[in-house]
């Protein structure tokens, strides 16, 4: 009985191990280079949450108070003393500046550790060149909606799976949403992350037709110390496909200019050739400070003061990134937009396009002549035959992908 118990339990240990490698295996995107990366785990939040921390009085540094946290709401902070075991309700106006970051962060930086910890396998495989796909990571997305990673991963999985951008838009703009919140409270964590979540989401706006959000996205990954090559390459080969797009959909004056001001930063040339026509992903992402760095973290923050370019120079997974390393590039054929079709050269409307007629209005009743007018009716593309399409796209012979 008890071997038995023990063949069943390796049996589905083995399944395990061996089921989310298989539901994984997916190619797509394009990788330059793979790199593993490897992580440290952050070991029970809740065991970290519940221990006695030092909180200090706004109007005297000296009034400190040790207690655990055990409830944050809108206003106000439920303590539990050390000392007295009992509970306290707590104004979080009247606690440190400190304090108030930290109770904002503590949260949404537990939830980060937790979903970047459990997303390690799948992001491991992106590494390797195997996409899974949305529906994959979106559960550890519903499980931590505040953290960015695997909605930055969902955006990258969307982009594989199809050629419409605008379906990747709103997983990479909430990525975006997210990394920006813990910046807004302090800059010096995830500068990695950041800056993948908003070159990855200017891409796909890019490819959406949101030109100018693009431009502002990518303006903001380049303000710290060092921009990776990766930005370069995207905003010149954007200035490039600004010359060429259909008139609605390119730049106006301020986002052009903005767009020649990033590229002016470029100091040195190029060490890493990237392909001409292709955007670069980054699926660089560094981990969250731990929890238990929290405190220090934030008391950086605030003797360094905002200069988000103090805290970069040196960190470890930045250098990674400006090394250029898990660069994936857009898998979708350009010529034809990755739908394996040329358009109809004469631009009709899917195979419908617009023909005057002539037509009767009605019948002047003064003199009962009949009132004729111009109208424009649907009528089949005489260049397609109707078809919207001119046949398959030579450039990857109608497979959308190269
Ligand atoms: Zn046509
Ligand atoms: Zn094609």
């Amino acid at each position: 009985m008890r071997v038995r118990f023990v063949l069943l339990s390796v049996y589905f240990l083995l399944m395990l191990m061996y089921l989310p490698v298989e539901a994984q295996t997916q190619d797509g995107l394009d990788l330059d280079q793979a790199e593993q990366q490897s992580q440290s785990m952050d070991d029970g939040a809740e065991d970290y949450l519940s221990r006695p921390r030092k909180w200090t009085a706004a109007s005297d540094s000296t009034k400190i108070i040790t207690a655990s946290l055990m409830k944050v709401n809108p206003t106000t902070v439920v303590l539990k003393m050390e000392d007295s075991g009992q509970e306290k309700v707590v104004r979080k106006g009247t606690l440190s500046k400190k304090d108030q970051i930290y109770l904002d962060l503590v949260y949404l930086i537990a939830d980060d550790n937790a979903q970047y910890t459990q997303l390690q396998s799948i992001l491991d495989g992106f590494q390797a060149g195997k996409y899974p796909k949305v529906e994959d990571i979106q559960p550890l997305h519903i499980k931590y909606p505040k953290s960015p990673y695997a909605t930055m991963l969902m955006g990258i999985a969307s982009v594989n799976s199809h050629p419409d951008y605008d379906k990747a838009v709103p997983y990479f703009e909430k990525a975006v949403k997210n990394v920006a919140e813990r910046h807004a409270l302090v800059n010096n964590i995830m500068p990695t992350t950041y800056i993948s979540c908003y070159a990855n989401c200017a891409v796909a706006q890019w490819r959406a037709g949101g030109g100018s959000v693009s431009v502002k996205l990518l303006d903001d990954a380049t303000k710290f110390s060092e921009t990776p090559a990766f930005i370069f390459h995207n905003s010149g080969l954007m200035a490039k496909e600004d010359g060429f797009r259909m008139e609605k959909l390119r730049l106006s004056v301020k986002p052009k200019a903005t767009l020649k001001s990033i590229l002016a930063k470029q100091t040195t040339t190029n060490p890493k050739t990237f392909k001409e026509e292709k955007f670069y992903f980054s699926l660089n992402l560094d981990p969250p400070p731990s929890l238990h760095t929290l405190d220090e973290v934030i008391q950086d923050f605030l003797d360094n003061g905002k200069d988000a370019n103090a805290f970069y120079v040196k960190e470890k997974p930045f250098q990674d990134l400006l090394a250029g390393k898990n660069l994936p590039y857009e898998p979708w054929c350009r010529n034809c937009a990755g739908r394996g079709l040329i358009r109809c050269p004469a631009k009709c409307n899917r195979g419908v396009i617009s023909v005057p007629k002539t037509v009767l209005e009605g019948v002047n009743t003064l003199n009962g002549k009949p009132i004729y007018n111009e109208r424009y009716v649907d009528a089949p593309c005489p260049t397609c035959s109707g078809k919207g399409v001119a046949g398959n796209c030579e450039v990857c012979r109608g497979t959308g992908r190269y």
